[in-house]
């Protein structure tokens, strides 16, 4: 399909995206103008009484790449999709500037009492935050082109909590014995750090019952144990017996703390959030037939039992601030001739029309412009526009 236009009224409210085509015939009738240009927005000249649709956000939360899709789940429309790349530098950057600090500290404020230890909230450690934060900034800025109501996040591989209440986890209810099932399989196999405990496989894991379950055992971890399918079989065939104990299966709380926090965030909001466990995105992933990648993993938490139209370009986003040229001698300038970093510019000669870059030459006469999949290549200054001011988050295609 298509990729659709986002629309937004007079007054900035949100209202339902639009065919491309439509969207054409309101710029040139001038009953609307472009507001921006990556993601395509558009702003009607008159105000929407009652802006309608709802849409709902599905976020595949890793530590590296974030997938992220807002679903319209009357239309059964994909309307945005694409993956955050994070920053992974927050905790290198955290230690120097505690070690600068301490420094300091010593060298030029010795009359000044020892401080340590005095963290008076406890909250994820700063590489987490930024990490949940930079989604909550894109989620907060389609919120500003979509009506979106709700949220579906991933609150790490397995439930940890009760099983009884991780059930209710996402409105749809599953067989109790299928959802007991999935989970211990998650939990063992985690523990196990997905590697066959007889052989060091790492495929086609299950997960053991060393104790069946028709003789009374257990959907504990205890009980668990991860044989890859061929070293089951034949344990199963009785060509070997089983020795070794399972380890202990502990989970740490630092992990489950950012799940919070993001889950906090998006609350805050106003967003009502669901909640579901890596096995479950597995499975509606497989039961939808699409391939595994972070925005469709946002998309299958979503949609869960049905395959959507796909109605938007795959985007990759990036986070980046406002920046002091890296190399200008008076380290102060912001622009030079008018461009400044990460403005999505037009230049006349290219003919991809417009690229993403930084504008981060001296050069009297030209700056250094990066397209997407491009090299960076030199660009005249007073053969280019620019498309779009750059505002902290860089959507590319
Ligand atoms: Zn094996
Ligand atoms: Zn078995």
């Amino acid at each position: 399909m298509t990729p659709k236009v986002f629309v937004i009224d007079k007054e900035g409210r949100p209202c339902l995206p639009t065919h491309p085509a439509r969207a054409r015939k309101l710029l040139l009738k001038g009953k609307a103008r472009v507001v921006k240009v990556v993601p395509f927005t558009i702003q009607l000249e008159r105000v929407i009484e009652n802006p309608l649709g709802s849409f709902t956000v599905g976020i595949d939360d890793g530590a590296k790449e974030v997938g992220i899709a807002v679903v319209s789940e009357k239309t059964k429309e994909v309307v945005f999709r694409g993956t955050i790349e994070l920053r992974q530098d927050v905790s290198r950057k955290i230690k120097q500037r505690a070690e600068y600090r301490r420094s300091r500290r010593g060298r030029k404020l010795r009359y000044r009492k020892a401080r340590f230890l005095n963290r008076k909230h406890l909250q994820p450690q700063p590489s987490i935050r930024q990490r949940k934060e930079s989604i909550l900034r894109v989620v907060k800025d389609l919120k500003k082109v979509l009506n979106i109501t709700d949220a579906v996040i991933e609150q790490g591989q397995f439930d940890v909590s009760s099983l009884q209440a991780g059930r209710q986890l996402v409105g749809i209810e599953f067989q109790q014995s299928f959802y007991e099932g999935r989970n211990f399989r998650a939990k063992v196999l985690w523990r196990d750090n997905y590697t066959c405990q007889h052989c060091s496989a790492k495929e086609e894991l299950n997960a053991h019952h060393i104790r069946r379950r028709i003789d009374c055992g257990t959907n504990t971890p205890k009980n668990g144990i991860t044989l890859c399918k061929k070293c089951h079989d034949s344990l199963h065939a009785g060509e070997w017996e089983l020795e070794l104990k399972p380890k202990d299966f502990k989970y740490p709380m630092h992990l489950m703390q950012g799940k919070w926090y993001i889950f906090n965030l998006l609350s805050s909001l106003g967003l009502s959030v669901q909640r579901c466990v890596g096995w479950m995105t597995a499975y509606w992933r497989n039961s939808i037939k699409i391939e595994k990648s972070h925005p469709n993993d946002a998309i299958a938490m979503v949609t869960k039992n049905y395959m959507p139209n796909i109605a938007s370009l795959e985007y990759t986003i990036l986070l980046r601030r406002a920046k002091v040229w890296e190399d200008n001698p008076t380290k102060q300038s912001q622009e030079k001739m008018g461009f400044r970093h990460y403005d999505l510019v037009k230049c006349k000669h290219r003919k991809r029309g417009w690229v993403i870059g930084s504008v981060r030459s001296l050069k009297a006469k030209v700056m250094t412009l990066r397209a997407k999949e491009d090299s960076n290549f030199p660009v005249s200054y007073r053969k280019s526009r620019i498309l779009q001011r750059f505002n902290r988050i860089i959507y590319s295609y």
